[in-house]
């Protein structure tokens, strides 16, 4: 169900503590870590502590959480000092979603090209 925990969902594991991820920010509503495969000098991945499978369903289904998602990420990007910087949801499997646990990439540091691949 939406919203729920799930057993079997990486960020659900580390929302809940079970495997280490290094954090960043945390609120009562949501959690900011570095990704594990950075694509540019900051790389911070920003999810709702609830299980939403992705940026579509979370809209829908919990709009005031989906506005804390993006308010963290401009707290991440002040944290990190960007002036410059691209939040992205890759939303399904054609956008290359690969983790079913909706997540923005805050992604700075370097020039970043347009169109993305
Ligand atoms: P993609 O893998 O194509 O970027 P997603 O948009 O679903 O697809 O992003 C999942 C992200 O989660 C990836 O950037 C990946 O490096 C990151 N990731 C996977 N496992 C971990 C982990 N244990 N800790 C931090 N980041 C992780």
């Amino acid at each position: 169900m939406a919203g729920e925990p799930q057993d079997d969902c990486l960020f659900c594991k580390i929302v809940a503590g079970r495997i280490p991820a290094t954090i960043v920010r945390e609120t009562e509503t949501t959690v900011a870590f570095r990704d594990i495969n950075p694509q540019a000098p900051t790389h911070v991945l920003v999810i709702p502590k609830a299980h939403y499978e992705t940026a579509a369903v979370l809209a829908a289904g919990a709009p005031g959480l989906a506005a804390d998602v993006l308010r963290e990420t401009q707290a991440v990007a002040d944290d990190e000092k960007l002036d410059s910087y691209r939040i992205v949801f890759n939303t399904g499997s054609g956008a290359g979603q690969t983790v079913w646990h909706a997540h923005a990439h805050v992604l700075g540091g370097r020039g970043l090209e347009w169109p993305p691949g």
